[in-house]
């Protein structure tokens, strides 16, 4: 199925780099699949790895050779379109980074409840890091550390606390 007959983005819409390129590091995946007349990803990034070619209403790409894993794209993305994966981080586990405009905070440490792109449960995992700094402009960014196998399914995560 594809994003315009569901809603739900699949891995067909989108550039995801080899598992050999996530096994080196960090990258940044893009899941902006709507042609709209916006760019500020491409501004934000010092590396010059988020390539729009032509009309701006054209969908980014990420070129993965240039970009470092840094992750400062995601917080600049008014769509909440851009993620990180780093499948470097431990032998089993990898590491997700998500924008997330809910407050309050997790905290680093916290046990979490994954979801995948539909929302639904697929597992649990644990906040690594909450990276909230002025230049976010309030769009915090949560590093989810979880199992290798669920780093392209995994989109959000629910808070245990939240559980009734
Ligand atoms: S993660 Fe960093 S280097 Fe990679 S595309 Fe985003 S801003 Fe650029
Ligand atoms: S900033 Fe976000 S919504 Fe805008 S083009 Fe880039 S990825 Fe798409």
């Amino acid at each position: 199925m594809s994003y315009i007959n569901d809603g739900i983005v699949t891995l067909k819409d989108i550039c995801i780099p080899s598992r050999e390129r996530l096994e080196k590091g960090g990258a940044a995946i893009i899941e902006c699949v709507q042609k709209i007349p916006c760019n500020p990803c491409v501004d934000a990034c010092p590396r010059q790895a988020i390539i729009i070619e032509g009309d701006i209403n054209n969908v980014p790409r990420v070129d993965f050779g240039k970009c470092n894993g840094c992750g400062l794209c995601i917080a600049n993305c008014p769509g909440l379109a851009i993620f990180l994966v780093d499948a470097s981080h431990k032998k089993d586990k990898a590491l997700l980074g998500l924008p997330y405009e809910f407050i309050p905070l997790p905290e680093e440490g916290e046990s979490v409840i994954l979801l995948d792109r539909a929302g639904e449960p697929v597992g649990e995992g644990i906040v690594h890091k909450v990276r909230n700094t002025k230049a976010q402009d309030r769009t915090p960014v949560i590093f989810l550390e979880l199992d290798k196998d669920l780093l392209m399914t995994v989109r959000f995560f629910r808070r245990k606390s939240h559980e009734k």
